[in-house]
């Protein structure tokens, strides 16, 4: 990616009383005793093996507590994967999280306990847009303008900043938690933008923007979201230099999951909860026979997208089952493309790394640390665009793709070998993006992260640092700590 460090609806109820009936009508007392349990009185069952779980079971294991972790796919890592067998020449391509920047303290902190090294990726150098090539360094310097409506000169990101001058400085002034601020919860960056008078077209822009890392559009962000991100200033921007793990982002799940060896359960779908006096029951899916693992609490480390379908007796508190039915998500697709010869490097190329307003959004040359010839060119491509390609076949989405990099260097088709897509919405595990603001979804984190014993959450919507590895990793030590201190 790609991703909004200053970050960023669907309605409907889940009662409580609603979750338990059906819960029992699908499992009624007799199946439950007389099915298979590996009982353990004082077992944690962690449910996901995504960075949330691993890092949580890694410190639960490490201070000596008996964990399992439940995990639904054949492999640990959830949206961070690593795509290799696809590729010539042991290339490989990221088709989940991809950046690591240096504010990332706990994915950092882990890589160097797993000798993992992390190497700065290159800068976007080239735009393409309104069917216009243009090179970055002439946006920098002025020389060029954007083909849009309203937009200062000097840089791509933050066009929107003109228009919510005075709520920046307001906030700055007046706190963040003044109540004229926080009202901009209640507001969408859409109409915050139209009524501060921004043209259509920064509108537009933001939606290849910002809209783009958070993978959605300008109608369903948060506008209080935006303003904040400006008051902390720690906004992503073109100039923002991001890394990468070296050989491959899947390696750190990987170590985490080596040190926890068998005590992941992979092929272990979790279908149900019940809590009972002697602590909690999982129910797997029907692959598993309905089999019933036995704890003494349960940690979440699954997106809501997911945790919304699972049934759980007793259920969740009216807040924190509001929170999981609404948070919002976006659309996110990869597209990896392995071309045999890297032509984007030649002189006549608008750039190996260029933002654009096509169906690609932003495509990059990924292979950059990886011996050539041959080269892999990767999108990241979100948002409304990211869903009018998975409504597609995997061959049109290719076709397509392979259209969009003709337009921005006309001999692509001459290199071209390959393409495959990996679109997170129709992931049967994950069926999302990553969490964002949306509107009126201010309160959500801190009340998905609380704990309702014996009931532990993590994952990246839990996590002050969202949407990102990162945020896993600082979800899952907060879990872990809350049980260490129980
Ligand atoms: C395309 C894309 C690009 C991204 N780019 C970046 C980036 O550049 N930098 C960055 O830091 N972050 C990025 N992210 C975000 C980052 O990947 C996530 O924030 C983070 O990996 C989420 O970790 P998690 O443990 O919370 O959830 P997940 O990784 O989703 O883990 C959840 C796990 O639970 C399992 N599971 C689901 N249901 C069940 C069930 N019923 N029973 C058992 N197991 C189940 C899933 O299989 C999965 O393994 C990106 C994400 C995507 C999709």
């Amino acid at each position: 990616m790609a991703r909004n460090k200053a970050k960023l609806t669907r309605r409907s109820f889940l009662k409580k009383s609603s979750a338990t009936a059906s819960l029992f009508t699908v499992f009624p007392y007799s199946t439950l005793t007389s099915s298979l349990n590996i009982s353990d009185d004082k077992r944690i069952l962690i449910i996901g093996a995504g960075l949330a779980g691993l890092s949580c079971a890694y410190e639960l294991d490490r201070a000596g507590y008996n964990v399992m972790i439940l995990e639904a796919k054949s492999h640990p890592g959830g949206r961070v994967r690593t795509y290799r067998d696809p590729f010539a020449d042991n290339l490989y391509a990221e088709m989940g999280a991809e950046y690591v920047d240096s504010s990332d303290e706990h994915v950092q902190k882990y890589c160097k306990k797993f000798n993992l090294t992390i190497l700065p990726a290159k800068q976007y150098d080239g735009i393409y847009v309104r069917n216009k090539h243009i090179y970055m360094n002439d946006i920098r310097s002025g020389m060029t303008s954007l083909p849009f409506d309203g937009t200062i000169k000097g840089k791509l990101f933050g066009q929107e900043v003109k228009y919510i001058q005075e709520w920046i400085d307001f906030a700055k002034k007046e706190g963040v938690n003044s109540k004229k601020i926080q009202a901009l919860d209640k507001v969408s960056v859409e109409q915050l933008l139209k009524q501060e008078g921004a043209p259509k077209d920064i509108i537009q822009l933001y939606t290849y923007l910002n809209a783009t890392e958070s993978t959605t559009t300008p109608s369903k962000m948060s506008a209080l979201s935006m303003v904040l991100s400006h008051v902390k200033t720690s906004g992503f921007s073109e100039n923002t230099v991001e890394g990468r793990i070296l050989g491959g982002n899947d390696q750190l799940p990987k170590a985490f999951a080596k040190k926890l060896g068998s005590k992941i359960k992979y092929n272990h779908a979790v279908k149900s909860v019940i809590t009972s006096s002697d602590g909690v029951e999982v129910h797997l899916s029907e692959q598993r026979d309905n089999r019933t693992i036995k704890g003494a609490k349960i940690v979440f480390a699954i997106p809501t997208s997911i945790l919304k379908n699972i049934k759980v007796d007793p259920g969740f508190s009216k807040e924190k089952s509001h929170s999981i039915q609404n948070q919002s998500y976006g659309h996110v697709m990869k597209i990896a493309m392995q071309f045999k010869q890297r032509f984007w490097d030649s002189n006549n190329s608008v750039g190996q790394r260029v933002f654009t307003d096509t169906p690609l959004r932003r495509v990059y040359h990924f292979s950059i640390d990886q011996p050539g010839p041959r080269g892999i060119l990767l999108s990241f491509t979100s948002g409304s665009d990211a869903r009018k390609l998975g409504g597609l076949s995997e061959k049109n989405r290719i076709k397509i793709s392979k259209e969009s990099c003709k337009n921005i260097w006309n001999n692509s088709n001459d290199f071209w070998e390959y393409g495959i897509s990996k679109y997170w919405n129709e992931d049967k595990w994950i069926k999302a993006s990553y969490s964002l603001k949306g509107v009126g979804q201010k309160g959500y984190r801190d009340i998905l992260a609380k704990a309702e014993k014996p009931f532990y959450f993590a994952g990246e919507h839990t996590a002050i640092n969202y949407a990102s590895m990162n945020g896993a990793i600082e979800s899952g030590i907060r879990a872990s700590n809350e049980i260490k201190m129980t």
